[in-house]
């Protein structure tokens, strides 16, 4: 089936299977739909709501409530975010945008390019495809998108993460070249950051009016901020339940990471601390095997067990931890005062802390707040809930 609209190249099919899309939210506008009438016509809407906070609660990166057999999803989504205004608990807002962004960039990771490309001029991204005999390769790697390189710097601009940097780029001819899984990520970073960022709905009173004053929608909504509230609560006073948030990362380990995009040999002491650090605030064996991928002297039979060992998953199970700042002092891998990677947070501390792991759970902390602040016009629902935030989170984001 193909969806009928100006110039749309993108089947229902695939408006369905990213809900995000331009496209998708034009294709609700030609339906001329009363905004509430959705969950009526659409009466699984609901459900699937609860199934996405609830996985999203739970830290998942994936959700078979995003299951695309329908197209009651291209309602949800607006929908979803519209209510995630009327919560205004950042918190909330932060976990649901991790998990429709690792989500929907998994799903794109496995799509054909052509449709990846549409996807990604969708969203603005001003990308060209490489033709096959074109196409930039280095080592075994294909590069097989390019994009100008001020419109790269536009994009990667919003992004924290040194991955992004152009240094850490193929710039080739006034292009940046991009392999099929950066792609990918770059649509991710733009889905959570357009997720988390302040939704003018939050400002729609009548529509918010007209949602509390429904009677099947009421319910519903109170149900839902009972569940997040639950949630949050038990998870107060510590960030170990947020999902894993790249852009938080001290010095010390963006140093490392820099070396590593670049290719760079690490040494012993960084390749143990990276896998203990990154191990421990949540990301997977898989993960951290990807970024060890770039070494030079990669092993995939040797890595992978190195890592599973460190996970604990072979001899005496242990799960280690990454050391602390006066060790990693002493072997030249703290990073604090660096011109490039260094933090006020780290060489002025307003709290001092002992190990790396307290840097990224207070920026962590910090960062999930700030992204889904609304425009700071009334308190989020999450400061009612828990009181005045923790005098370790006041810092400088870094
Ligand atoms: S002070 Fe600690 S967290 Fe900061 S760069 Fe040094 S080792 Fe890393």
């Amino acid at each position: 089936m193909t969806a009928q609209g100006k110039a749309r190249k993108l089947t229902l099919d695939v408006l369905c299977k990213y809900p995000f899309l331009n496209a998708s939210m034009e294709w609700i506008q030609e339906k001329n739909v009363i905004p509430l009438d959705a969950f009526y016509t659409h009466v699984g809407i609901m459900d699937k709501i609860r199934a996405i906070l609830a996985d999203a609660m739970d830290n998942k990166e994936e959700s078979k409530a995003l299951a695309h057999d329908s197209d009651e999803i291209i309602y949800l989504y607006p929908w979803l975010r519209i209510i995630l205004a009327f919560m205004n608990m950042p918190r909330v807002t932060y976990k649901i945008a991790n998990l429709l962004s690792k989500h929907f960039s998994a799903m794109l990771a496995k799509e054909d390019e052509t449709t990846l490309l549409l996807v990604a001029q969708d969203q603005g991204i001003n990308v060209d495809r490489i033709p096959d005999d074109k196409a930039m390769a280095i080592s075994t790697v294909s590069f097989q998108f390019r994009l100008p390189f001020l419109d790269y710097l536009q994009i990667a601009a919003k992004f924290k993460s040194p991955a992004w940097k152009l240094v850490n780029r193929l710039l080739k001819n006034g292009s940046v070249y991009l392999r099929k899984q950066d792609l990918a990520r770059m649509i991710e970073e733009l889905i959570k950051t357009k997720i988390s960022e302040a939704n003018p709905a939050l400002k729609d009173e009548s529509l918010k009016k007209s949602f509390m004053d429904d009677p099947l929608l009421k319910p519903f909504f109170e149900g839902l901020m009972n569940v997040a509230k639950e949630k949050t609560s038990a998870g107060s006073g510590s960030t170990d339940s947020l999902p894993v948030d790249d852009s938080a990362f001290p010095p010390c380990i963006n140093a490392i990471l820099d070396k590593n995009s670049k290719g760079i040999n690490l040494a012993h002491s960084e390749r143990l601390f990276l896998v203990y650090f990154l191990l421990t605030i949540g990301k997977t064996v898989e993960e951290v095997l990807d970024l060890f991928r770039n070494q030079p002297d990669y092993n995939e039979k040797i890595s992978r067990y190195q890592v599973e060992f460190a996970a604990g998953m072979h001899g005496k199970k242990t799960n280690y931890k990454p050391h602390n700042c006066v060790t990693l002092e002493s072997i030249n891998i703290c990073k604090k005062a660096d011109p490039e990677f260094g933090s006020k947070w780290c060489v002025e501390p307003k709290y001092p802390f002992k190990n790396p792991l307290t840097f990224y759970r207070r920026s962590s902390k910090s960062r999930a707040r700030h992204l889904a602040q609304n425009s700071g016009t009334e308190p989020s629902n999450e400061d009612k809930v828990e009181g005045p935030s923790s005098s370790q989170d006041d810092g400088q984001s870094t």
